[in-house]
């Protein structure tokens, strides 16, 4: 067995399962993915990986998981907070928990505001080059702001909240990324429709 050193220098051996993940999405009828949604709260992030995965479920008969930030800063990363230290974990850990569903044969869709380029680049470096979809949703931070969904902008406008990505904190934009949606101009169901063509094209998935 492979030995192999983590990066406390401690050797681990990991196991070579005899199942691959190409016997895996064998079985389920596609192949694996990670679509990654990022972009300002508020941008449409949530919206457009549920709609996507609605219709990948319902109509591509497809195996799939959304990966949410608050679900997963409900629980696996519930000891982070919002520093730039903790954002990084936070993204850190969850590219893994996509390494290990594409292993499993899943087409992941996360909703991270995931701002910072080297976060979202060593995400893309963890996984197989064809997998990882980085979708920008890009919207003007006027328009995140009028539709303020979770009452965010209000509360850092009162000075309730102190770091906010695209107020007190920086977003960088993709500068490559594999679509961009402009949410204030393309309506949901349009931006929907482009994620589901970009994957027919790369043939994730495939009609029935
Ligand atoms: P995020 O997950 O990026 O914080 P949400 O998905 O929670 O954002 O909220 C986005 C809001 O914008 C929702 O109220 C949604 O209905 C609205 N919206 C308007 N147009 C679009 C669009 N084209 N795509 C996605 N959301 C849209």
């Amino acid at each position: 067995m492979a030995k192999i050193h983590n990066t406390m220098d401690n050797p681990i051996y990991p196991y070579p399962t005899s199942i691959t993940e190409n016997e895996r999405s064998k079985i389920k009828g596609h192949k694996a993915a990670v679509l990654w949604f990022t972009g300002l709260s508020g941008s449409g992030k949530s919206t457009l990986a549920n709609r996507v995965e609605q219709i990948l479920c319902l109509e591509f008969n497809s195996h799939t998981y959304l990966l949410d930030g608050d679900i997963i800063r409900e629980g696996l990363n519930r000891d982070l907070g919002f520093s730039e230290k903790d954002r990084t974990e936070n993204i850190r850990r969850v590219g893994e928990v996509c390494r290990l569903f594409t292993d499993a044969g899943l087409i992941i869709l996360t909703a991270f505001i995931s701002p910072f380029r080297e976060d979202r680049d060593r995400v893309r470096n963890v996984l197989p080059e064809e997998k990882f979809f980085e979708i920008y949703v890009d919207c003007p931070l006027s328009v995140c702001e009028q539709r303020d969904p979770k009452g965010l902008y209000k509360r850092i406008r009162n000075g309730q909240i102190v770091e906010f990505t695209g107020i007190t904190s920086p977003y960088e934009e993709p500068l490559n990324p594999e679509l961009i949606l402009k949410t204030a101009v393309v309506d949901l169901e349009t931006c929907a429709r482009r994620i589901v063509d970009m994957l027919l094209n790369s043939r994730i998935i495939s009609t029935l």
